[in-house]
C-alpha cells in the first residue's frame, strides 16, 4: 500500500439533477475517503461534472442558453446537494475546463506517438432536417431481431442485441423525427485498443485490482480481439477540437476520464502541490476510483490504456458498486419512486438517515440494494437510535444530572477488545464492506447496552454514587469508541458525541476518557416519524398490473433523462387555437392522419397526427382544437411533413381524444 491516496467517484452528467441512486455512490465513496483519512492516509478525493457530448448540447441549445450557462447551473445544483449530503470533496470540479482540455490533447499526443491512433471513414446516419450526423442514441426504429419498435440506434432493449444503426428497421431522427435519413461517410478517430490488449490482461489480472466478478466480466470481453474506439464527432458537438481538426470534436467518452487527472491538477495546483505526486508513473500514491456497473468497459479498458500509454500511473483499484432499487423496483418516474436529492432535503428528510441506511447495507460486492422507506425507519431508529444514540444519551444525560463530569471507568476489557475490533473495522472498511462495519459497531455497543441494564446505575446513584458514575463513565466511553467507528457514515452524529463527551474522537486513542466535564447532551439525530416517510412515499402509484402495457419510459434511460420544466421553457411553448379545415388518411400510413389547420396565420398549416385509429377524418373537420405551433417541421417522407403538433389526451374511451376549444375561439388565440 502506498502512502496516500486519490479516490474518484464516477462523474456525474451535467444534464439534469441528482437522484437517490447518485447517492449510493457518493455515500460509498465519501465514508471510504473519510475513513482512509481517519486512519491516518492522507486521502484525496476529487470529483467533477461531466460536461460534454450530444445531451447537453441539444439540452442547452433546447433552452436557448450557451452550453457554459446551462452546464454552470448544473453544476452549481449538483454541488450544493452534494454538500447538504456531507459529500466532502476535496475538490468538485468541471470537465469543460482549461486543466482538462490540455491534459486531453497530451493524452491524445501520446496515444497518436504510440502509433495507436487510426484516421477512417465510417459510414454514419445523417439528419437533413438537423443538418447534422446522429448518434447512435438519437435513432430509434424497430429493432432488426425481434421486431420491437422504438429501439436506439444501437442495442435493443428488449432482447439485448447490438446491431449498428443502419441495420435498424424505419429508422428516425430522435430530435425531429424525421423518417428521411440520409447515409453519409465521415473521417473518425479511433484507438486501436488491441494494442493494449496483452498490457490489459496482465493489468486487470493483478490482485486486488478489480472485484472477483468484475474481473470475470472484463475476461470475457479480453478474450475477443477488443474493438477499436471511435473518439472522434461531428459537430455540432460541445467538447474540445480534436487537434487540427474545425469540426471534429473528442468524444465525451475520452475527455470525461480525464477529468479526473486533470481535476487533480486543479487541487494541487492550488495547493502547491504537484500532480505527478498522484499521478506520476512512480507517485507513492493508490489511485482508485468507485464507479456503477454500467461503465466498467470504460474505466477498465479504455482508462486505464489511454493512461498507460501516455505515461500516467494506472488505476490501483476500481471498485464497482450495486444500482439502488425502490421499494425493489428500477426507480420510476410514472410510479414516483424516481426521487431526487433536492426532493429528498425540501421535504426536510435528514441527509443523515439515508448515508446510515446506504452504508448499512453496501457490503464489498456489486449486489444491488434496495431502498425501502419502511426499513429506513426501521434502521435508523431501531439501530442509530436505539441503540448507540441511546447508549451515548442515556449515559451523557445520567452524568449530566449528576455533576456533569466523567469520573473513572472501572475495570475493564473493554479497551483491549477495542483495539481488536477497531482493526477489524479498519479493514472493513478498506474493502468498503460498510454493512459489516454497521454490524461490528451495533454489537459492540449492544454489549454495553446489556451491561447498563444489569448494572442500572440510575438504581445506584443514591447509594453508592461513585460506582454508579464510574459505570456510566464506562459507557459513555464505549459510546465515544462506537461514534468514531461510525464517523465516516454519520459524521454529524460523531460530532455530537464528540461536543457532548467533551473530547475529540480520534482514530488509535484507547485510553479511556475520565475526570473530564462534558457537555449539555441533545439529541443526536433526529427520529424518522411515519410522517417523514409519509412526505416521499405519498408520490409512489402501485406498479402497473402484469399484462397492462409499460408506461413510457423514455425519461429512465440514460442520455435522455429530461431535467424538470422551467417555467422560461414552458413560457417558450406556443399553444394556439387552430381549426381543422380538412382530414385525410395517409397512403399506406393506417395511424397518420394529415390536417389541413387554420392557425389565424396567412395560409393554413399541414399538421401530421397519429390518431387514425381513433378518428375517421371527417370526425375531426370542424373541430377547434389545441396546437403546439413553434415545433420544428417533422417529415414523414415522401413529401408530406407536419408543421406542428395537436393535442390529444388518452384515458377517454378512444384511444385519443381531441382536446377541444369551444367554437368562439378565433383560430390563432393563444393557449396558456
Ligand atoms: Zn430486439
Ligand atoms: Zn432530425
Amino acid at each position: 500500500m502506498a502512502s496516500r491516496m486519490l479516490v474518484t467517484h464516477a462523474l456525474p452528467y451535467a444534464n439534469g439533477s441528482l437522484h437517490l441512486g447518485h447517492m449510493v455512490e457518493s455515500v460509498q465513496t465519501d465514508v471510504f475517503v473519510r475513513a482512509m483519512n481517519a486512519m491516518g492516509k492522507e486521502c484525496i478525493f476529487i470529483g467533477a461534472d461531466d460536461t460534454h457530448g450530444t445531451p447537453i448540447e441539444i439540452s442547452s441549445r433546447n433552452a436557448g442558453v450557451d452550453p457554459e450557462e446551462w452546464i454552470a447551473k448544473i453544476h452549481l445544483e449538483h454541488a450544493q446537494d452534494y454538500k447538504a449530503f456531507g459529500i466532502d470533496f476535496d475538490l468538485f470540479y468541471i470537465t469543460h475546463s482549461p486543466e482538462n482540455e490540455l491534459h486531453v490533447r497530451r493524452i491524445f499526443e501520446a496515444l497518436r506517438a504510440d502509433g495507436a491512433i487510426e484516421k477512417r471513414d465510417v459510414l454514419q446516419i445523417y439528419c437533413g432536417v438537423d443538418q447534422r450526423f446522429l448518434p447512435d442514441r438519437y435513432i430509434r426504429g424497430t429493432c432488426p431481431v425481434c421486431g420491437t419498435k422504438d429501439q436506439y440506434g444501437d442495442s435493443c432493449e428488449n432482447c439485448g442485441s447490438t446491431y449498428e444503426p443502419t441495420d435498424l428497421k424505419d429508422p428516425r431522427c430522435a430530435i425531429c423525427g424525421n423518417t428521411n435519413l440520409e447515409k453519409r461517410t465521415s473521417p473518425h478517430y479511433f484507438v486501436k485498443l488491441s494494442k493494449y490488449q496483452e498490457w490489459l490482461r496482465r493489468w486487470t489480472g493483478s490482485e486486488g485490482r478489480l472485484q472477483p466478478e468484475i474481473r470475470n466480466f472484463v475476461d470475457q470481453w479480453l478474450a475477443e480481439p477488443l474493438r477499436d474506439w471511435d473518439i472522434s464527432r461531428d459537430a455540432p458537438y460541445f467538447g474540445f477540437l480534436i487537434p487540427g481538426e474545425k469540426t471534429k470534436y473528442f468524444y465525451v467518452w475520452l475527455d470525461a476520464p480525464v477529468g479526473y487527472l486533470s481535476s487533480t491538477d486543479k487541487w494541487c495546483q492550488e495547493h502547491g502541490r504537484r500532480v505527478e505526486e498522484f499521478w506520476g508513473r512512480d507517485a507513492d500514491c493508490d489511485i482508485v476510483h468507485f464507479i456503477g456497473k454500467d461503465i466498467v468497459y470504460f474505466h477498465t479498458l479504455f482508462w486505464p490504456a489511454m493512461l498507460h500509454a501516455s505515461g500516467w500511473k494506472e488505476p490501483a483499484r476500481v471498485h464497482v458498486h450495486g444500482m439502488l432499487t425502490v421499494e425493489g423496483a428500477k426507480m420510476s418516474k410514472s410510479r414516483g419512486t424516481f426521487l431526487n436529492v433536492r426532493e429528498y432535503l425540501d421535504a426536510g428528510l435528514d441527509p443523515e438517515w439515508l448515508r446510515y441506511f446506504y452504508a448499512a447495507n453496501l457490503g464489498p460486492t456489486t449486489s444491488d440494494i434496495d431502498l425501502s422507506l419502511g426499513e429506513l425507519k426501521n434502521r435508523v431508529n431501531g439501530e442509530l437510535l436505539a441503540n448507540v444514540g441511546n447508549l451515548a444519551n442515556r449515559a451523557l444525560s445520567l452524568v449530566w444530572k449528576n455533576g456533569g463530569k466523567l469520573t473513572r471507568v472501572p475495570p475493564s476489557e473493554v479497551f483491549q477488545q477495542a483495539r481488536q475490533v477497531e482493526r477489524e473495522i479498519g479493514e472493513l472498511y478498506a474493502r468498503c464492506d460498510t454493512r459489516a462495519v454497521v454490524q461490528k459497531v451495533l454489537d459492540f455497543s449492544s454489549a454495553a447496552n446489556q451491561r447498563l441494564q444489569a448494572q442500572k446505575p440510575w438504581e445506584k446513584l443514591k447509594g453508592d454514587r461513585e460506582a454508579a458514575l464510574s459505570e456510566l463513565t464506562l459507557a459513555v466511553n464505549v459510546a465515544r469508541l462506537c461514534a468514531r467507528w461510525l464517523s465516516p457514515i454519520v459524521p454529524r452524529f460523531a460530532h455530537g458525541v464528540e461536543e457532548q463527551s467533551g473530547a475529540e474522537l480520534r482514530w488509535g486513542e484507547f485510553t479511556p476518557l475520565e475526570n473530564t466535564a462534558i457537555g449539555e447532551p441533545r439529541p443526536l439525530v433526529r427520529k424518522v416519524e411515519d410522517a417523514d416517510i409519509a412526505k416521499l412515499a405519498s408520490r409512489f402509484v402501485a406498479p402497473p398490473q402484469v399484462g397492462a402495457p409499460a408506461p413510457a419510459s423514455a425519461e429512465e434511460k440514460p442520455g435522455l433523462v429530461t431535467p424538470e420544466l422551467s417555467i422560461e421553457q414552458f413560457d417558450r411553448m406556443e399553444l394556439r387555437a387552430g381549426k381543422i379545415l380538412a382530414a385525410e388518411r395517409v397512403p399506406k400510413k393506417d395511424k397518420l392522419l394529415k390536417l389541413t389547420v387554420d392557425l389565424g396565420e396567412p395560409a393554413p398549416r399541414t399538421i401530421v397526427s397519429g390518431v387514425a385509429q381513433s378518428y375517421a377524418p371527417e370526425e375531426l373537420v370542424g373541430k377547434v382544437v389545441c396546437v403546439v405551433a413553434n415545433l420544428p417541421a417533422k417529415s414523414f417522407g415522401k413529401g408530406l411533413a407536419s408543421h406542428g403538433m395537436i393535442l390529444f389526451a388518452s384515458g377517454g374511451d378512444r384511444e385519443h381524444t381531441a382536446i377541444e376549444l369551444p367554437a368562439d375561439v378565433k383560430p390563432g388565440s393563444q393557449v396558456k
